[in-house]
């Protein structure tokens, strides 16, 4: 399941991809998706306003991302209140975070969709088509 999380694939058939271009490229259609999964036809926005809550997700997320840098900072480089490495650390956390962010945005969406679509029982519309 983690691996077709992070590759962004439906969560019905784990084959389809969720948004429509590949790459995060261009950041203006970052977040389009097809309105259905082109291979099982699991629809990708479940109701209106569906993805709504997501902001809170990349929220949390850049939140631990934030800790996450922290713990591989202080073990690599290490965090003393005698120089100026917390200052650092908080330079590159945010530049990771803020490069990240496309990221993010979207593997919220894919979290979200995750939590309500589960493998092989989603609404595969096929006896509407
Ligand atoms: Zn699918």
């Amino acid at each position: 399941m983690l691996p077709s999380m992070l590759k962004m694939k439906c969560p019905n058939c784990r084959k389809g991809h969720m948004f429509t271009n590949k790459s995060i490229f261009p950041l203006g259609k970052l977040l389009d998706m097809p309105e259905r999964c082109p291979v099982c036809g699991q629809k990708m926005e479940l109701e209106v306003g569906f993805y709504y809550g997501t902001g809170y997700v990349s929220y949390a997320l850049s939140v631990g991302l934030f800790f996450f840098n922290l713990i591989w900072y202080w073990g690599l480089i290490g965090l003393s209140y005698k120089d100026n490495s917390i200052f650092y650390y908080l330079i590159t956390s945010v530049t990771i975070v803020l490069l990240l962010q496309p990221w993010l945005m979207r593997i919220s969406r894919v979290l979200y969709l995750y939590m309500f679509v589960k493998y092989g029982k989603g609404n595969t519309m096929k006896s509407e088509e």
